[in-house]
């Protein structure tokens, strides 16, 4: 065999020339950057065969932490963060409680399987959807992902396959598979895969209904191939199986416009002919009133409004429950800012009516609570700024104090 003139990586192609280091063999060359990338995968490899065994070891109990976790107790470490959202509250502590008690059922007891207690939350952005998921998952600590539903695609098409939901738990798990399998995935703005047209069979709808299709495998609980490290799939990529079986998947979503589905059920419900037993209808909050239904004709399918028992909704938040958000949880904002500012030797104090200008505002945004925290921010990045080395160890934030930061920063609104 002629001797090659100049010798090249027989993995990625790569001249030795750009290799720092060309390892020869008998047939083939190797270069050092194709050889970690194998330790890799070999190491990979090997780690999924022992999570493999593991998992057919009978099932380990949760820790006692967890399995001494009752519905109100759930409930009451969620009142800690969350305000108000008493209704989904309830119901995400019984259904976390169920998830858990179902995970400790006995393999062998195969009479009554217990389903999974998937839950779907609507509710205007800003109004705590993702914060309880978040919450829940700091109490149980197990790892979670939260995940955009915009971002996924049908395989094959641009953006991020279903599966790349489950490398960011494996991720958020340090790649522990076994902890992965008992974490919680938050699917956020499940709205916008909503089916756009009502008539499934005359378009394809891509972005829709078929990402709706995809997710159906995961929520059901199924061995997943899993790329490790997400992003677009490698044919030399070694997959991580995950069983979503025991994985609590939350989806939330603002379903824009939902109030008219309900209303108009409600309304042909009113005209039908035991419209004698229909009780004042709040008309100013419907959401109460959802159904499934309401997300059927929303445009999801309904094999995944199957997969996704429980529903609940959040309240639009109030001015009181704002104003509640910026000083009661146990991170509340402002308590955030007093601790950043007590760091640097200053007392933070901010008024009454300052704070209730800052939740005027907050609902004038019509982004929930999500707009308190880019007001105080704009508030008080002046004092951040200046105050460490001026000095000063005291700053009272009052309304008009607020008012006139505010006015300077990009948030202000010309009246
Ligand atoms: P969503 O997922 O419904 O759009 P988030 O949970 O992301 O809203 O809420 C945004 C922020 O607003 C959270 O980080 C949290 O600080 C605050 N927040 C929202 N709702 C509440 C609530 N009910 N209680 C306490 N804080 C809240």
């Amino acid at each position: 065999m002629a001797k090659k003139d100049i010798e090249y990586c027989d993995f990625c192609g790569r001249p030795e020339s750009e290799a720092d280091l060309l390892i020869k063999g008998m047939n083939a060359n190797i270069c050092n950057i194709c050889a970690e990338q194998a330790h890799i995968i070999i190491e990979q490899s090997f780690e999924t065969k022992k999570d493999k065994k593991k998992s057919n070891k009978t099932k380990e109990p949760l820790s006692d932490e967890l399995s001494l976790k009752t519905p109100q107790e759930i409930k009451r470490f969620l009142d800690q963060y969350v305000i108000g959202q008493d209704f989904a509250k309830k119901i995400l502590s019984v259904a976390v409680y169920n998830h858990y008690k179902r995970l400790q059922q006995p393999d062998a007891d195969n009479e009554v399987e217990i389903q999974k207690s998937n839950v779907i939350m609507v509710g205007e952005t800003g109004t705590g959807k993702t914060l309880v998921a978040r919450t829940i998952a700091k109490m149980l600590n197990v790892p979670i992902a939260i995940v955009d539903a915009t971002v996924l695609t049908e395989a094959g098409y641009v953006g991020e396959d279903v599966e790349g939901i489950l490398s960011r738990l494996l991720q958020a798990a340090d790649y522990d598979v076994e902890k992965a399998e008992r974490g919680i995935v938050f699917i956020d703005e499940i709205d916008k895969i909503a089916r756009k047209s009502d008539n499934p069979s005359i378009t394809r709808d891509v972005s829709g209904e078929g990402v709706q299709q995809a997710l159906l495998k995961l929520l059901e609980g199924s061995i997943v191939n899993v790329p490790p490290k997400g992003g677009r799939k490698h044919p030399d990529q070694q997959y991580v199986q995950v069983n979503t079986e025991h994985i609590l998947f939350i989806a939330g979503g603002a379903f824009d416009g939902i109030n008219r589905v309900i209303s108009k059920r409600l309304n042909m419900q009113a005209v039908g002919y035991n419209s004698s037993k229909n009780t004042q209808v709040d008309r100013k909050n419907l959401i109460q009133y959802i159904i499934p239904k309401d997300l059927k004709d929303f445009g999801l399918i309904p094999e995944i409004i199957g997969r996704l028992p429980v529903l609940t909704y959040m309240n639009p938040l109030d001015n009181s429950t704002l104003r509640m958000i910026l000083t009661e949880p146990k991170n509340a904002i402002i308590k955030q800012y007093k601790k950043l500012f007590e760091m640097d030797g200053i007392d933070f104090d901010i008024t009454e009516e300052a704070l209730n200008f800052i939740v005027e505002r907050a609902l004038e945004y019509k982004l929930g609570a999500r707009g308190l925290r880019s007001l105080c921010e704009n508030i008080l990045t002046d004092a951040m700024f200046e105050l460490p080395e001026s000095g000063i160890n005291k700053l009272t934030v009052t309304k008009e104090y607020a008012e006139e930061k505010l006015n300077k920063s990009s948030l202000h609104i010309p009246s």
